[in-house]
């Protein structure tokens, strides 16, 4: 039996591992429960904790990109996987990259060798009693805690495939090629729609036809649900498909000329500040560079610059917006507290991200204080908007980007943006940490 001053966190990837040491060194004790070696999901290799199971890239360094702020937010709040990235960093230009095997050793050899860190290497096959518990067990959660865990929160607010359509900023969208409206007026001005002649479909459709997908990982079946196909896949099923489908002008005539467009490709608000706008139904397995090549040839898109990119992968994740307190507690029982992947997020240093909130917070569950929410305009707050702020009706996960912060008062150049946003992330950031003694 676990003594009850403990804090119980399940998975040692990036998140379990900063959750138990902003844990740890705010002088409290942590079980930690890994079921690496015992069972591997099919993405792992490695015995050692905080595994990188793909790319060696944490991203951009630069503190004018929202990642880059992400990682210096982290790293003013002291966390163990940025000193271990920048202990073991490996020339990568603007990015940070690290020796894997070097990176998960520095952690494994932290949590192993802390005081107040005990790591029992077993499955957990059920949400246990204990209280403070993180969960943190990632995109490959094993499939029995994933059942146990759709009991506690119910079957459809948990999701195994993510399908991502791409997000461009609406400023980069040009205005004068695209007009806004519902299908049949219905929802008055909520679309951007891009209109297409016969020859530019054609176009399209040619490349999409030809651009390069990503491969499937082996334990991916290349089996889709028809609601969520990708859209090269519907491109390949006929010429018209896409016109009967994801593409459909009906009910949406420009208003410039009064005719009904060959093809439309609609763009949906995706935040609540209108700077970001998704391709409604353009969830893809292309390869990120050509998805900038193919779906710039859209009328209006020419210029996208993309938040993100479209992906279709295998993905434990939450409803976060219907099941997370910003705190990261569970709505169903606040003694819970969920990080990593599985809260929503997408990428390694949003998922240590989300672990380093989680680790500070089960603390204050401990202790019975009140948790500690980071202010909207910083880059840890920002991405917890995007996981329980803004219920949406087709939650996807999200890596951090400049879209999901609250936009800057006044006119302020483009080129200067980045540099502002940061200048008052960094600023709020400091108040915060203050204010709540961290
Ligand atoms: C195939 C693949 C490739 C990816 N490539 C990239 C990439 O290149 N770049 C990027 O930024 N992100 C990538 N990601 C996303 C990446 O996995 C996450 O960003 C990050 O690793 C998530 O961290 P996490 O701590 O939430 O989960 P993980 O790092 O997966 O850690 C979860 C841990 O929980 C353990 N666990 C699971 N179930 C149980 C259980 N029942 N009991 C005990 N322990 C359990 C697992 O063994 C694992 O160690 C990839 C994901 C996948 C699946």
């Amino acid at each position: 039996m676990i003594p009850q001053n403990r804090i119980i966190i399940i998975g040692g990837g990036l998140a379990g591992c900063e959750a138990a040491w902003q844990a740890a060194r705010r002088g409290v004790t942590v079980e930690l429960l890994e079921m690496k070696p015992r069972v591997f999901s099919p993405s792992q290799k490695s015995a050692d904790l905080a595994e990188l199971v793909c790319s060696k890239s944490l991203r951009s360094r630069d503190l004018h990109n929202a990642v880059g702020l992400l990682k210096e937010e982290m790293g003013r709040l002291g966390a163990l996987v940025l000193e271990a990235a920048l202990g073991h960093q490996v020339p990568a230009g603007k990015s940070l990259a690290v020796d894997r095997e070097a990176f998960a050793r520095h952690i494994t050899e932290k949590r192993s060798g802390h005081p107040r860190i005990r790591v029992e290497r077993r499955e957990v096959a059920a949400v246990p009693p204990d209280r403070p518990l993180v969960v943190a067990t990632g995109p490959l959660t094993s499939d029995l805690l994933v059942q146990s865990l759709a009991r506690l929160v119910g079957s459809e607010q948990l999701h195994f495939y993510d399908a991502i359509a791409p997000i461009v900023y609406t400023e980069s969208i040009t205005e004068s090629r695209v007009y806004r409206g519902s299908r049949y007026g219905h929802g008055g001005e909520d679309y951007i729609n891009c209109p297409l002649d016969e020859a530019q479909y054609d176009r399209f459709l040619q490349a999409l036809l030809t651009a390069e997908m990503v491969p499937l990982h082996s334990f991916e079946e290349p089996k889709y649900f028809e609601g969520c196909l990708p859209i090269e896949i519907m491109a390949q099923r006929g010429r018209d498909t896409l016109r009967f489908g994801p593409m459909k002008p009906v009910g949406l005539p420009d208003p410039r000329t009064g005719k009904v467009p060959h093809a439309v490709v609609q763009l949906r608000q995706d935040n609540r500040s209108g700077s970001l706008f998704n391709l409604v139904g353009f969830q893809t397995k292309l390869k990120w560079k050509e998805q900038e090549r193919v779906f710039r040839l859209i009328p209006g898109l020419e210029n996208a610059e993309f938040a993100r990119l479209g992906s279709i992968h295998r993905n434990t994740f939450l409803d976060g917006p219907q099941v997370l307190f910003p705190s990261l507690q569970l709505k169903a029982d606040p003694r819970i507290l969920l990080a990593g992947q599985i809260t929503g997020v997408e990428g390694y240093v949003e998922s240590a991200a989300m672990g380093l909130l989680a680790g500070i917070n089960a603390v204050r569950v401990l202790e019975e204080r009140p948790a500690a929410v980071p202010p909207p305009t910083t880059a840890l707050g920002a991405l917890i908007g995007h996981i329980s702020r803004e219920p949406v009706k087709e939650f996807q996960p999200m890596n951090i980007n400049f879209g999901l912060f609250p936009p800057l008062t006044g006119k302020i150049p483009k080129k200067l943006k980045g540099e502002r946003l940061a200048q008052r992330a960094l600023e709020d950031l400091k108040a915060w940490m203050a204010a709540e003694g961290l």
